[in-house]
């Protein structure tokens, strides 16, 4: 391992909209919005939340693959703090009992500078990862029936419902899976 602590620079920003991913399929990971059952979420967040787990276990964590391009171990932080927010999305529609309720804009790049992923301890990310993704798969295990279908606003004025929420989750998450090759 060179010289862990040298601050590797901002990575490329993500500036794309993947709302796309809810109506065909991801070229890239294979995900396909429309084969997942939202019965099936939080047993597949169960599932990644170990595969990243022991993706930070690798000896060459923190190196990054490409300039701007993160480590395993910056995505295992994204994908920490994706779990944290997409539970708290989720918690404030079933708040919502119904009515729209709107996000808060979410800038993932400018949490990844604020927080220092680089210089993250894989083994404190590898507990907060397994939390994050444990409490997460608890929350979506929790909608059923019409809250599936209970609405939401992006701050970009994205329509959202609790079960495109979910789906769009498992996507990102999934994504990182294969970003990271796990
Ligand atoms: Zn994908």
């Amino acid at each position: 391992m060179s010289e862990p602590f040298r601050d590797p620079g901002p990575s490329n920003p993500d500036d794309a909209d993947w709302t796309w991913v809810l109506t065909r399929p991801c070229p890239d990971c294979g995900f396909d919005a429309a084969a997942t059952d939202t019965a099936d979420v939080p047993a597949i967040l169960r599932d990644a939340g170990e595969r990243y787990a022991a993706a930070l276990r690798r000896d060459d964590v923190r190196t990054r693959p490409a300039q701007g391009v993160w480590s395993t171990l910056e995505y295992a932080c994204h994908v920490r703090d994706v779990c944290d927010v997409m539970t708290g999305r989720l918690d404030q529609v079933l708040a919502g009992g119904g009515e729209v309720v709107r996000f808060a804009n979410w800038d993932q790049d400018a949490t990844a500078q604020e927080k220092q992923y680089w210089r993250s301890d894989p083994e404190a990310i590898e507990r907060e990862v397994t939390g994050a993704f444990e409490t997460a798969a608890t929350a979506y295990g929790r909608p059923s029936g019409a809250q599936w279908e209970w609405p939401a606003l992006r701050s970009n004025g994205s329509p959202f419902t609790a079960r495109t929420l979910a789906l769009y989750f498992v996507h990102d998450i999934r994504h990182h899976l294969w970003d990271v090759n796990a």
